[in-house]
């Protein structure tokens, strides 16, 4: 699948199927409601989704209630659950190139990316948390001789997950693997914006051994299909990636309903400090790579360069010039650095946030326009802006777009002030040659993730989520099984003394 040709040719070909997956089958919304699927990357209609409401939300959460209870499921040896989930990793690998056209068709990223970015570590995430499940041991407490104190993870029961639509496949793999590897059920709500693979997943789930029941995708709107989950009271918790304003939200419905535990990824402004003594080639680079990845629709992108004010100068003209290699194109193309903005209202927030940015008086060192107009998609110019101050709009607020804004510090005690003053807290990044000084400033950086001299390391092994209003747990890593697991505690008494 190298050439252009060949993806958009087998983009063309494929027929999306939109209707939800609720016990082992494809079904309409009970309505018959739907909505349409636009690509993003010419505005044309692909497709329709099924409009999920409260009663498709309802058949979904008690098949998978009445599929956790009866353990078929559950019950089954971890060895067991392992190899299942494996086929399904396996499968995700061979269908490849249908997932990664999917994902490029609903969201608009460049389907490279989807290829070797989204659709490996999609498959990996599934792999490493089957691996992991026959691996994990429980525990047993010191306690007296007098009794046994054995310290049990059991899966929680029916785990609802709320997905985004920037990483839809990984965002639900990184809910799914932790969640189905420890024996729960699952109701999976995708964005209404990118519902796709999340529902070619479910079909790939039952082919690879998942009983029927176990896994569901109920796709629709937030605030139906959403609401309808979070408010479940047979939902026993809600894995959610998405806004702070949607989180909290969230939790609020939690609280009406059966106070069921919520675990949210939320949004993000993340600082990237440049001191003086910095590579600032090596700077500019990595800083231009991330906040332009994904159309700067990453959670964790470095939208704020804070920068030290004798290298404000050159770090700024290298990011700007830098930003012309990331020139929006279309997604099938190969060589493409930034696809399509997702939709229509989406550009319309990114281009919202550029035009306050010249109103604040920030200046545009690079980009600032829509892009590719002619396509009828939705595209925006990589944008830098400079002369940013700690107050303006685009220094305060998540664009969740191609946009760096870039601030002047003075010193690396003001850049970690300007840094930390934000409601987020998920992701950072300090370059200094001085490593006890670049350690001192990861030391007070309230953030999830810090990087030093880097951006974009990322690996399933390492904790990831935000401090603060970006969010309160962690996916990957061994540490997502405490998000999907209860911590149940058996007492068994003992005589004390050997008997007989
Ligand atoms: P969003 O909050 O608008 O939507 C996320 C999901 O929540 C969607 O499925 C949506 O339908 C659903 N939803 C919306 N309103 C709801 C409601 N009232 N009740 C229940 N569900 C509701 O976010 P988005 O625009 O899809 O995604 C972008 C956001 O996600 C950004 O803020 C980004 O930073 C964040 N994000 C965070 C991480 C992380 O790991 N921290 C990763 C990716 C994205």
């Amino acid at each position: 699948m190298d050439s252009p040709l060949d993806w958009a040719a087998l983009a063309a070909g494929l027929h999306p199927d939109g209707r939800a997956f609720i016990g082992g089958r494809r079904v309409g919304a009970a309505d018959g409601g739907v909505f349409d699927c636009i690509s993003p990357i010419d505005g044309r209609k692909v497709g329709e989704i099924a409009r999920g409401r409260a009663a498709d939300i309802e058949a979904a959460v008690s098949g998978a209630r009445a599929a956790f209870e009866d353990g078929r499921w559950a019950w089954r040896p971890p060895r067991e659950r392992k190899q299942t989930l494996q086929r399904l990793a396996d499968l995700m690998r061979a269908n490849g190139d249908e997932l990664a056209a999917l994902e490029t068709l609903d969201m608009g990223k460049p389907v490279a990316m989807s290829r070797a970015v989204d659709v490996n570590a999609a498959a990996n995430c599934i792999r490493w948390y089957a691996e992991a499940i026959d691996k994990v041991y429980d525990e047993i407490a010191p306690t007296p001789r007098t009794a046994l104190a054995l310290i049990t993870r059991e899966p929680m029961g029916v785990v609802g997950a709320i997905v985004p639509w920037n990483y839809p496949m990984l965002m639900s793999c990184w809910k799914i693997a932790p969640a189905l590897a420890s024996g729960n059920s699952m109701v999976l709500k995708p964005s209404e914006k990118a519902s796709l693979t999340a529902l070619r997943l479910a079909e790939l789930a039952l082919e690879a051994g998942i009983p029927e029941d176990v896994f569901n995708v109920v796709p629709g709107y937030g605030h139906e299909a959403g609401q309808a989950l979070a408010l479940h009271k047979e939902v026993d918790c809600i894995g959610f990636t998405g806004s702070t304003r949607t989180g909290r939200a969230i939790m609020q419905y939690a609280g009406q309903s059966n106070l069921k535990r919520v675990h949210a990824e939320l949004g993000g402004k993340s600082p990237f400090i440049v001191l003086a003594d910095a590579d600032l080639d090596a700077a500019a680079r990595t800083c231009a790579g991330s906040i332009f990845f994904n159309q700067g629709e990453s959670c964790n992108a470095p939208s704020r360069a804070i920068v030290e004010r004798s290298v404000l100068a050159a770090f700024s003209e290298r990011v700007a010039a830098l930003a012309q290699n990331y020139q929006p194109g279309d997604p099938w193309a190969k060589g493409t650095a930034m696809g399509a903005i997702v939709d229509r209202t989406q550009l319309n927030t990114v281009l919202g946030y550029i035009a306050a940015g010249v109103d604040d008086g920030a200046r545009l060192a690079a980009g600032g326009t829509q892009a590719l107009e002619q396509s009828g998609g939705f595209y925006v110019t990589p944008t830098v802006f400079t002369g940013v101050t700690p107050e303006m709009k685009i220094a305060r607020e998540e664009i969740f777009g191609p946009v760096l804004s870039v601030l002047a510090a003075d010193g690396a005690a003001h850049a970690v002030a300007i840094a930390n003053a934000s409601r987020y807290g998920l992701a950072a990044s300090i370059w200094s040659r001085d490593i006890d000084r670049a350690l001192t400033v990861a030391r007070a950086l309230r953030a999830g993730t810090v990087h030093v001299n880097s951006y974009d390391d990322d690996d399933i092994t390492v904790p990831f989520g935000g401090y603060k209003e970006s969010g309160n747990g962690r996916d990957k890593s061994l540490h997502a099984f405490e998000k999907y697991t209860e911590l149940k505690t058996t007492w068994i008494r003992l005589p004390g003394g050997v008997a007989g």
